[in-house]
């Protein structure tokens, strides 16, 4: 990992999303459902592939909440949700990226368009 994807500050908000400080020095602010819709995980990537909403599944309790999260290792962050989904992990140089306006992975994996 580069060194200016190094996050050096992180706040989550549960009810509003997620603001990361990078090592340069640039802030980057995701919001819930821009978050849970590019969720990387294998079960979201399928979703996505058949061209599904990954967000909100039948069921789904509304608004969209963060219940829980953590680092994974130095890095990634993995957020459980209040769907009780948890399987994804953000890597922290791919919300960079995504932050950027770049397409934090390949076109069919999720995070792939700007989160404005
Ligand atoms: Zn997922």
């Amino acid at each position: 990992m580069e060194d200016r994807n190094e996050p050096v500050d992180l706040v989550v908000k549960r009810d509003e999303g997620v603001t990361i400080t990078f090592a340069d020095g640039h802030v980057a602010q995701f919001n819930l459902v821009d978050l849970r819709l590019g969720c990387p995980c294998a079960t979201c990537r399928g979703l996505r592939d058949q061209g599904e909403e990954v967000w909100p599944r039948p069921g789904s309790p509304t608004p969209l909440r963060i219940q829980d999260a953590r680092l994974h290792g130095a890095w990634g962050l993995n957020l459980t949700w209040n769907d009780s989904h948890a399987t994804g992990i953000f890597p922290f140089d791919a919300l960079r990226r995504w932050s950027d306006g770049q397409p934090a992975y390949g076109r069919d994996s999720g995070l792939s368009g700007s989160p404005d």
